[in-house]
């Protein structure tokens, strides 16, 4: 490519960055893309670059695949149920450890001195109750939202930091600390801090109609439209706590939502930066 032809790439961006300048997205990142070394480089790549032309972005993170082989490293018991790990108060430690230490300050260490790393505990930022549901099954340290409070963020943001936040909560009654799902607590932090976008990266193209098909990807839906596709079952597993946090964001009042592809190099800058978009946009 020539000097010519890159300043006419960087000029095509520029509605974009004016769209987006000054505004905060928040970006939540697991699973795949995020054991890939060359794909966490692009990842971090994208957010520097969207820090550095003034859009506020806040990146939340699990860490599912580290949180597993530490428990099996420690001969740490646990197990999924209905699609939650069930949390002992010894696996509840190693997933702090791992969350808290290791993944949240691995992602700080590739933000070129311009991320800081919190847990949704600091500052009071998540405080959470155990999780319930309809099968009343004891999901043990895993837990549910009930209050964000996200001044340390704002106040890290107006500072000029990207806050790179692990997905723990403090206990809203009690001395414990609970592990929540990334997608809900990225949700949460979106709509509190009045987010313009929602960003869930994933290991799938985003939502499709066909889960087995990529081409029957849905680029766009009005939030209106998902209740038909629940009762039409295209919407299972893991990808009903994404859909529904992208619903509950959008109505109130998050500008977009979107699900797509963490494995995509730079699926981040092509969403935002570029005109044509990826994955499932909810608005
Ligand atoms: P993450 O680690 O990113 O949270 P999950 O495994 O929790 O990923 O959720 C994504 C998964 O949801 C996909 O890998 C896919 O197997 C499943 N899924 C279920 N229904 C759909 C659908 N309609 N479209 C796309 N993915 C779907
Ligand atoms: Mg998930």
């Amino acid at each position: 490519m020539n000097a010519k032809e890159q300043a006419k790439i960087l000029i095509e961006a520029l509605p974009n960055i004016q769209e987006y300048h000054g505004e905060t997205i928040v970006i939540k990142y697991g699973g795949n893309a995020m054991i890939d070394e060359e794909l966490k480089k692009a990842v971090i790549q994208d957010i520097l670059l969207l820090h550095l032309v003034g859009i506020h972005v806040v990146l939340i993170h699990g860490g599912g695949p580290d949180i597993s082989a530490m428990l099996s490293k420690t001969n740490t018991e646990s197990h999924f149920e209905n699609g939650l790990r069930v949390t002992s108060r010894e696996a509840m430690d190693i997933v702090q450890m791992v969350l808290c230490g290791k993944v949240n300050k691995d992602l700080v260490n590739l933000l070129d001195g311009k991320g800081i790393g919190l847990s949704g505990i600091d500052g009071g930022l998540f405080r959470a109750v155990p999780y319930k549901d309809e099968t009343n099954t004891d999901y043990g340290y895993v837990g549910e939202i009930i209050n964000v409070d996200p001044k340390i963020v704002q106040d890290l943001i107006t500072q000029g930091y990207i806050p790179v936040i692990s997905s723990v909560a403090a206990g809203m009654h009690e001395n414990a600390t609970y592990n929540i799902n990334a997608d809900t607590a990225a949700s949460q932090l979106a709509r509190a801090l009045h987010a313009k976008k929602l960003i869930l990266l994933t290991d799938v193209p985003g939502l499709m109609r066909d889960p087995k098909d990529p081409s029957t990807l849905i680029t766009r839906l009005k939030v209106s439209q998902v209740p038909s596709l629940v009762m039409a079952g295209i919407i299972s597993g893991g990808m009903i706590p994404k859909v529904d946090c992208c619903v509950e964001s959008v109505r109130q009042g998050v500008q977009r939502a979107n699900i797509q592809d963490g494995r995509v190099p730079h699926s981040i800058l092509i969403e935002i930066l570029s005109d044509e978009g990826i994955g499932t946009m909810f608005y």
